[in-house]
């Protein structure tokens, strides 16, 4: 439930709401906004429907939220959410794009790479050190040896530094090196992880699972979220349709859903969103017509000899010529790039 205040409601009005709440061993959260103040109600089911709230002083109305989540729905925060990473700001004017190889494989391949992403715009620089691969014979990831090789090419670059984690026990030691924790889409549904990343604030982006609704994404996000680490961005990479040309079907229909539906950032990954370098472009500006807040996007200095998703890694070439496609999208969009 949401308990929406009137505009002229006093700090000694909202103040007493939250308090009857909590003393009927229920939560709050409070989301101030420019007008409005509303006061979100989470906890037992039974206690909520108990809980009378209309007649008191400052209440406009209370209105019932359906969904499962609560505190990543837009009933709860109307205003949209931006995500400070070290001073480059997720979810506010700018379109934040990520760039870098599928994963790194070498001192010379990502500082090849790095440089290339940073010389056309890039404020992130992504690269995988541990790799969930399909297959148990394919590449698995350089582990720590290639965290390492990320934080040096991010500090070299000025490039903030987003890389994945697949097991909950090692939060600390890829938190040594990175600036923003990716969970991939084989892992959306790993609670363990979720909850784990939620003790602790460093941001984390969320992509979606292969097969998950966005009602189910939304939960996972808020997995996170219930632990107290509001800063997720969520991250369009595609589902599982039947079709076969591409590797996933891009649902850009999501980045509006989730718009509607969350206060929180969403970006897009055209790269593993369709498996086809030739696609990676003509999606990505589709991406920010569709109102997204950045992308990621793979980038490789030699695609052909890439050690995973080669097929889907953009040259430095062509990657600069989309950052100039996207800055005039995004001045369509009135954003920034
Ligand atoms: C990746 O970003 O390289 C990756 C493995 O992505 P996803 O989890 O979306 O498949
Ligand atoms: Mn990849």
């Amino acid at each position: 439930m949401i308990i929406v205040m009137k505009p002229t409601a006093t700090d000694e009005e909202i103040q007493k709401v939250v308090q009857k709440v909590e003393q009927n061993g229920l939560q709050t959260n409070l989301s101030k906004g420019a007008e409005v103040t509303i006061v979100g109600v989470i906890g037992d089911k039974k206690k909520i429907a108990n809980l009378e709230m209309n007649m008191m002083p400052g209440v406009d109305k209370t209105v019932r939220i359906t969904e499962k989540y609560k505190l990543v729905s837009r009933n709860f925060h109307p205003q949209d959410t931006i995500v400070d990473v070290k001073g480059v700001k997720v979810g506010g004017k700018q379109i934040v794009v990520m760039a870098g190889p599928c994963s790194v494989e070498s001192e010379e391949q990502l500082d090849e790479a790095a440089a290339a992403v940073k010389a056309s715009g890039a404020t992130f620089l992504r690269g995988g050190a541990f790799k969930p691969r399909t297959s148990p014979y394919d590449f698995q990831g350089l582990a720590e040896k290639g965290l390492k090789m990320m934080r040096r090419a991010g500090d070299k670059y000025d490039l903030r530094v987003v890389t994945e984690i697949v097991d909950k026990d090692d939060i600390d030691l890829v938190g040594e090196y990175a600036d923003v924790f990716q969970v991939g889409a084989r892992n959306m549904q790993n609670f363990q992880l979720l909850k784990a990343l939620g003790k602790q604030q460093k941001p984390v982006l969320l992509k979606r699972g292969l097969a998950a609704t966005i009602s189910e994404w939304l939960n996972a996000a808020e997995y996170i979220m219930a632990g107290g680490n509001e800063n997720v961005i969520l991250c369009e990479r595609g589902i599982r349709t039947y079709e076969t040309f591409t590797r996933n079907t891009l649902d850009l229909s999501a980045v509006a859903a989730v718009k509607e539906l969350s206060h929180l950032p969403i970006i897009v990954d055209p790269s593993h969103g369709t498996g086809r370098w030739q696609m990676v472009r003509p999606m990505a500006r589709a991406a920010v017509a569709a109102g997204c807040d950045g992308l990621i996007i793979e980038v490789h200095p030699h695609p052909e000899v890439a050690l995973s998703d080669g097929d889907q890694s953009l040259t430095p070439k062509n990657f600069g010529r989309l950052m100039a496609e996207l800055g005039k999208i995004a001045a369509v969009m009135e954003r920034t790039l």
